[in-house]
């Protein structure tokens, strides 16, 4: 499993068979908007021209786009899995945790967006489960990579918080609690059932690496300077 790393020119890449997996830093633009979407998705050479999104909720719904039958896909939801060739689905984030799901044969593929809303509510399980129902594909046979983040540096949190998760994600530092995303959703994913040479963790925290990525915390939620990166997938010929 290769560790995803940020490339210069401005996309963490990941691909695997079919499975093209891509991350936006902001040298590519805030991905709230179309436009700049579609300029990034152009110089991935992606199959369509913008991202199917959804309107994410901080919730653990996963919208299912079958091979030819949409009946499965969301208006809100945090999550995509696609057995679709040609298909570009997308989250956005700025903090949250992106993740990439795909069977290693190639045939279907999901991104998730997890923040510790959705973590807590178990949607990187309820993905694994998607895989199950909709593709018939065994947890054991998934392989996951963990994006850019808020790390565990940088994400503070307050006892209501940290007091969901387990003491194991939790970093204790000058008396204050920071949770781990990253350590939690890998956590999760190997309680779902997958190997743990499967789980790839990407090293970035979005918060400290202010030149390379958007970041809600260190701006506050707002202004002209928060913006949002997209995580998004396509399987290939
Ligand atoms: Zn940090």
């Amino acid at each position: 499993m290769p560790r995803p790393e940020t490339e210069p020119q401005g996309f963490l890449r990941i691909e695997s068979g079919p499975v093209r997996c891509a991350f936006t830093t902001r040298a590519l633009g805030d991905m709230r908007y179309a436009r700049q979407r579609q300029e990034a998705l152009a110089l991935l050479r992606a199959p369509e021209p913008d991202a199917r999104l959804l309107r994410q909720v901080h919730g653990k719904g996963i919208s299912v786009l079958r091979r030819g039958d949409d009946s499965g896909v969301l208006a809100q939801g945090d999550g995509w899995l696609t057995d679709q060739p040609g298909a570009v689905v997308g989250v956005v984030v700025a903090d949250c945790v992106p993740v990439w799901m795909w069977d290693r044969s190639g045939k279907a593929a999901g991104v998730i967006h997890a923040g510790w809303r959705g973590l807590e509510a178990g949607i990187l399980g309820a993905a694994a489960a998607g895989f199950s129902r909709s593709f018939s594909i065994r947890a054991c046979d998934l392989r996951a990579a963990v994006g850019p983040r808020a790390g565990a540096c940088c994400y503070r949190v307050g006892p209501d918080v940290a007091g969901r998760f387990r003491r194991e994600s939790l970093r204790l530092s000058g008396g204050e609690t920071f949770l781990d995303l990253g350590a939690e959703a890998r956590a999760q994913l190997l309680e779902a059932g997958l190997e743990p040479g499967a789980v790839a963790v990407a090293p970035d925290c979005t918060v400290c690496r202010a030149a390379l990525f958007y970041s809600w915390r260190r701006e506050g939620g707002r202004g002209p300077r928060c913006g949002q990166m997209l995580a998004c997938l396509w399987l290939g010929a």
